[in-house]
C-alpha cells in the first residue's frame, strides 16, 4: 500500500512490482497539505496488506509523520513499513531502531548535501536481513564474490542488497557532507529548522496573504520537516520569475505549489527574509506574467 500523494518514484516502483508479480498496489490518499492521519491509515489497512510505503517527511507539504505510531499501527496488521527518508535524513532526527522500523530508503543529495547523483541508501532491520531478497541479483551481493559461480546465493546480512560496484566518487563527496552534519549535531540542525520554518511562515502570513498566497503545509513547526509549501494559482510562473530575476531558487510542485527548502546548515534568517521579500515583489508587480504558463521538465 502506498500514499497516492507520495513522490512518483515511490508509487511507480510499487505499481511496477505489483504488476510483475500479480499483486495489488493499494492506495491511501493523504490530505494534500497535512499529514496522513493515523485513523485514515488504520481504516485503509487490513490483514491482506504486506507492506506500507510512506515518506517520513512529505516531499510536497513537508508534513512529518509519527514514525513510532505508524510502525505500531501497521505492525498490528501484520505488515511492514518501508520509510522513504529522502526529505527527512539530515533534517529531522530519525531513530530507526528506537521506533522499531523495519525498512527505509533515501537519497543523500537533499539535506545530506551529497549533490545530484549521490548514492541512495537503504536500511533493513537486522532480523529481516537474511529473509528478504533484493530483485537485482548482482555479483556484489553474492556470498562468495570472487567465486563467480553459476548460482546467485546472497551473502547474509545487509550487503546482500548491493548489486554492483558502488559509485566511489559520489560516495567520497557524501563523506565530508556527513561530517559537517555530525559536527553540528542533528538535534541542533532540527532546532534551527524549526525556527527558520516558523519565521518563513510568519513572513508569508504577513506579507503574502494579500497576494493570494496560502500556506500549504502543516502550521505547527514540529509537524514539518525543513521545507514549507505555499500555494498560488500562478506558482509555476512565480517560481520561474524568482529564479531568473531574484536569485531565489524554489521548486514548483503540482498542482499550484511553491516549495521552499531551508536547509538549516547554510540557510540564514536574513536569507529567508530576503527570499520572502523578493517573492512579495514578484507577486505585487506581477513580473511572473512574462513567463510561459506551461511547466517544463526538471528545474
Ligand atoms: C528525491 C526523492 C527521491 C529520490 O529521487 P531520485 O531522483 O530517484 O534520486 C525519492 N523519494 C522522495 C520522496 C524524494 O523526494
Amino acid at each position: 500500500m502506498f500514499d497516492a500523494q507520495d513522490f512518483p518514484t515511490d508509487r511507480y516502483i510499487l505499481q511496477g512490482l505489483a504488476e510483475k508479480r500479480g499483486l495489488t498496489a493499494r492506495q491511501v490518499s493523504s490530505p494534500m497539505d497535512t499529514a496522513l492521519g493515523l485513523d485514515q491509515l488504520g481504516a485503509a489497512l487490513d490483514d491482506d496488506v504486506a507492506l506500507v510505503v510512506l515518506s517520513l517527511v512529505h516531499y510536497r507539504s513537508g508534513a512529518l509523520l509519527d514514525m513510532a505510531a505508524v510502525n505500531e499501527l501497521v505492525r498490528a496488521h501484520g505488515a511492514l513499513v518501508l520509510w522513504d527518508l529522502s526529505h527527512a535524513v539530515g533534517s529531522v532526527p530519525v531513530d530507526l531502531s528506537g521506533t522499531g522500523s523495519d525498512l527505509a530508503v533515501g537519497c543523500t543529495y537533499k539535506y545530506l548535501n551529497g549533490g545530484p547523483g549521490a548514492p541512495a541508501f537503504l536500511y533493513v532491520r537486522r532480523e529481516l536481513q537474511s529473509t528478504l531478497r533484493q530483485p537485482v541479483w548482482g555479483w556484489y551481493g553474492q556470498r562468495d564474490q570472487f567465486h563467480f559461480g553459476d548460482a546467485y546465493e546472497p551473502v547474509d546480512g545487509v550487503e546482500r542488497f548491493l548489486a554492483g560496484t558502488p559509485p566511489v566518487l559520489s560516495m567520497a563527496a557524501v563523506e565530508p557532507a556527513l561530517d559537517v552534519i555530525e559536527q553540528a549535531g542533528v538535534r541542533r540542525v532540527r532546532a534551527k529548522a524549526l525556527a527558520l520554518g516558523d519565521f518563513a511562515v510568519r513572513l508569508a502570513d504577513a506579507w503574502l496573504t494579500e497576494h493570494g498566497v496560502r500556506l500549504a503545509s502543516p502550521r505547527g513547526p514540529e509537524q514539518r520537516g525543513s521545507h514549507i509549501s505555499l500555494t498560488h494559482p500562478e506558482a509555476w510562473r512565480v517560481c520561474r520569475a524568482l529564479a531568473a530575476e531574484a536569485a531565489v531558487v524554489c521548486d514548483y510542485r503540482v498542482p499550484d505549489r511553491l516549495r521552499i527548502g531551508m536547509p538549516p546548515l547554510y540557510t540564514r534568517f536574513t536569507e529567508v527574509w530576503d527570499a520572502m521579500d523578493r517573492l512579495r515583489d514578484v507577486l505585487s508587480d506581477r513580473r511572473y506574467e512574462r513567463y510561459p504558463r506551461t511547466p517544463a521538465r526538471v528545474t
